[in-house]
């Protein structure tokens, strides 16, 4: 029988062949070996490292491994071409997104099938998802660029941004760091995952070719240690990173104390809930999408199942139903829906990781049928009878492995959902929209989808929660992440403050009395410190005005454990959060003169004007708190995306020195409105004016946890704050030391860090009273729902 009657018979999908001869042809019109891409020139090739075919072995460039000099000459490219590419108005700079657009969609099918050679992703993944998309967000920023005087008033950009990208998505990765930053106005050094980097290199020739000036996007090729110089480079002003957990807290580390900007797009292990009353074959369809696309290797992979235990085993079997009919193979063959793996080793770590999870109990499915022989290919794989413990539930298996396990109420699904140290993603699937809309908010991730997953527009943020890192791509939040508010950028070293020598040699016994004795304030209650000792507090002129205790570790987990009990003053109505300030506001107004007494006592200086702006600021806040409103995206498709503004969680504050109950309550007041709770270590040379601050707070129905009062040595008890794995976000304002301390402290669950690094930081100024601030307390949770028709 021929082939065409084989099919007739079976009624299967026939060889639907791509064919690769415009890729090769560019391939060798360049050689198959490149250099670099330096200020708008290529490099002659260094020492190179093969890139390879996935799915066939077969070599197909040769790449240069950039060293250190090659990334200095590119970041002074940058740095050259920076001046003039930001003076330009924004909606030049958008000409040329526009441009490269145009011309990434006209070359569409050749960028599809080079990604797909250099990838081994199927062609109908580059063909209908990675180029498309790349297009739109190149299309979608030259909007940005020309709206950006009006949208980001006062903003500037950051300067040079080095960005480093994985293998997984590799024009779209691309994509995602350098259309917002150009639009934004900053030039780029743009680094490829090394077994990727053809795309990036293709598109080069897009940027000749529409013209843009040199300098403004370069890109050099290598390895990790590529990357690690552009990270170390002391003239990147910015590093966006999209990749692995673990090189994420590497970089978090490096750039600790140096001031970049710094934003991480990392791992996941992203839930997918079935709910019993969901729409099962779309449920399954929908799978699919999330653990098969891209062989898995998604970043945001629906790659843990969670079922409803009343449908499991029909769920179950459909799910293997559906895993039969799926084709492994050629990633150039149109009908395929599963194509080859990165490189070998990924496929050796997988294994690796499976037979772990087998010894530790795991039972593998996978479905019959051939896989090519030759080439990275495994077949897609469901795992079950599994407990949260074992480790293909908990790590990151970044492959075609989907694990199952099941749950019996919606708490139970939520909770399951939520214990892992990664946020990224959720999918849930219920044809019960109040159940459906009770449950996305519960879910700690950046992205929720409903009745869909793995969904994406330019103009919706992308991001993740915990050690899924922070900032986002994409959307307003995106841009927002390429920009700084001038003053910012200007901020200068600020002045050190006067030295007090205490009058004389202090003896512990020596204090005021008892009664002077202020106390901390942990989870609604006065607390003397575990230490049992207490600090003194010198005016001045060195007298002592006052103490205050020692507070230690215990004094910081005490008050993390109350903070993180009183969360849900997060989802407490905005009104009644604003409500709460304003009374705030009003007790603090009604004991004005004590505490421009205490200011004076401790600082000298006449406190009255002090406790006046801090009134003002905290009913700023109070006005804020429900109307720093999140947003509605429209994407081409049929569905809504709303961009919900959502606490950071737990905030540790380390107030500063001047201005201590203006900083305090400016700090308070922002964190508190947006949903935060708060432990707060006050000013360590005027800690008084804080501590009164509790009788205030108490007598202004803030519920017990939500503001946790620390003193002591603000250095240790930062550091104990900043390692802490209960605290979700942490604000501090001192030394640079201190600062750089607490950015590499804050690597365990990579909590999100604001550092003054000496800076001065004029709080009398009205740039903190509104939202810069808000931003900095709250994260964006985009949460995708199908809509229209
Ligand atoms: P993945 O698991 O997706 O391969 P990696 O985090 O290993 O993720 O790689 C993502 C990118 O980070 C790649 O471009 C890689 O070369 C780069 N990279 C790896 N190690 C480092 C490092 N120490 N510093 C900077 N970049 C690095």
């Amino acid at each position: 029988m021929n082939k065409i009657m084989q099919i007739f018979d079976s009624l299967d999908y026939g060889p639907a062949p791509e064919a690769p001869d415009q890729a090769i042809a560019w391939l060798d019109s360049k050689g198959r070996k490149f250099g670099h891409f330096i200020n708008g020139l290529w490099t002659e090739p260094g020492q190179t490292f093969s890139a390879d075919n996935p799915a066939t072995g077969a070599p197909l460039a040769d790449i240069t491994n950039g060293t250190a000099a090659d990334v200095d000459a590119a970041v002074k490219a940058a740095r050259a071409a920076f001046p003039a590419w930001s003076g330009l108005k924004g909606y030049q700079r958008g000409k040329y997104l526009y441009a490269i657009a145009r011309m990434i969609q006209k070359h569409s099918r050749l960028f599809a099938v080079l990604e797909t050679m250099d990838n081994g992703k199927p062609i109908r993944e580059s063909r209908d998802a990675d180029i498309p998309l790349a297009a739109r967000h190149f299309y979608h920023h030259a909007g940005w660029a020309t709206h950006l005087e009006r949208e980001f008033p006062d903003h500037v950009p950051y300067g040079v941004c080095g960005q480093i990208i994985p293998w997984n998505f590799p024009l779209l990765m691309l994509a995602w760091k350098i259309a917002p930053a150009l639009a934004a106005g900053n030039t780029v050094v743009l680094k490829p995952a090394e077994f990727t980097s053809l795309t990036a290199l293709l598109f080069v020739e897009i940027c000749e070719r529409v013209g843009l000036p040199k300098g403004v996007v370069n890109i050099v090729t290598g390895e990790g240690d590529t990357g690690a110089a552009l990270v170390n480079h002391s003239d990147v002003d910015k590093i966006a990173f999209t990749g692995s957990t673990e090189v994420g807290k590497i970089i978090r580390q490096a750039t600790a104390g140096t001031g970049k900007g710094l934003s991480l797009e990392l791992g996941g292990k992203s839930p997918y809930i079935v709910f019993e009353d969901a729409d099962l074959d779309s449920a399954v369809e929908g799978l699919v999408e999330a653990i098969w696309f891209n062989q898995g290797q998604v970043c945001c992979a629906g790659s843990r199942l969670l079922v409803q235990e009343s449908i499991e085993e029909r769920f179950i079997a459909k799910v293997k139903a559906r895993m039969a009919k799926l084709r492994v193979g050629d990633p150039l063959d149109k009908s395929v829906d599963i194509g080859a793996l990165v490189a070998q080793v990924q496929v050796e770590r997988i294994r690796d990781l499976m037979k772990r999870g087998v010894a530790e109990g795991a039972v593998v499915y996978e479905p019959d049928g051939d896989i090519p022989g030759e080439g990275c290919f495994l077949k897609p794989a469901l795992v079950t009878n599994v407990s949260p413990a074992n480790t293909l539930v908990s790590e990151e298996i970044f492959g075609p492995v989907l694990v199952a396990m099941s749950f019996r109420t919606p708490e139970e699904a939520v909770q399951l959902a939520n214990n892992t140290k990664y946020g990224l993603a959720a999918t849930l699937w219920s044809e019960n929209i109040n159940l459906a809309l009770d449950i996305a908010p519960k879910l700690k991730a950046g992205v929720v989808w409903i009745n869909g997953t793995n969904q994406f527009d330019a103009a919706v943020g992308f991001g993740g929660y915990k050690e899924s890192g922070f900032g986002r791509e994409g959307g307003r939040e995106g841009m927002a992440n390429y920009l700084k508010p001038k003053w910012e950028k200007a901020l200068k070293p600020a002045p050190a403050l006067p030295v007090v020598t205490p009058a004389a040699s202090p003896n512990p016994l020596d204090s005021h009395g008892l009664d002077q004795t202020a106390k901390m304030y942990i989870g609604g209650k006065q607390a003397r410190p575990d230490s049992g000792y207490n600090r003194p507090v010198f005016g001045p002129d060195g007298k002592l005005v006052g103490e205050v205790g020692e507070g230690n570790r215990k004094d910081i987990r005490n008050s993390v454990e109350k903070a993180r009990s009183a969360l849900s003053w997060g989802t407490t109505a905005a009104h009644s959060r604003a409500q709460v300030l304003y009374f705030l506001a009003e007790n603090l107004d009604y004991r004005r003169d004590e505490f421009a007494a205490r200011l004076k006592a401790q600082t000298g200086l006449d406190g009255a004007e002090e406790v006046e702006q801090s009134i003002e600021r905290i009913f700023a806040f109070a006005g804020w708190a429900d109307k720093y409103d999140g947003a509605v995206h429209n994407p081409p498709m049929r569905a809504i995306a709303a961009a919900m503004v959502e606490p950071l969680g737990v905030i540790g504050i380390v107030a500063p020195d001047s201005k201590p109950l203006l900083g305090v309550s400016t700090l308070l007041a922002s964190a508190l409105a947006m949903g935060n709770c708060v432990v707060l270590v006050p000013s360590q040379t005027a800690p008084l004016s804080v501590t009164d601050l509790y009788q205030v707070l108490e007598t202004s129905d803030v519920p017990a946890g939500v503001v946790n009062i620390v003193t002591g040595d603000s250095l240790s008890l930062a550091k104990t704050l900043a390692e802490h794995d209960g605290v979700d976000g942490m604000w501090f304002f001192g030394s640079a030391e201190g600062s750089t301390m607490v950015e590499r402290a804050s690597v365990s669950n990579l909590k999100q860090t604001w550092t003054s690094r000496g800076l001065e930081y004029d709080f009398t100024s009205s740039h903190f009273a509104g939202d810069y601030l808000l931003s900095k307390a709250t994260q964006v949770k985009n949460v995708w729902i199908p809509y229209g028709a």
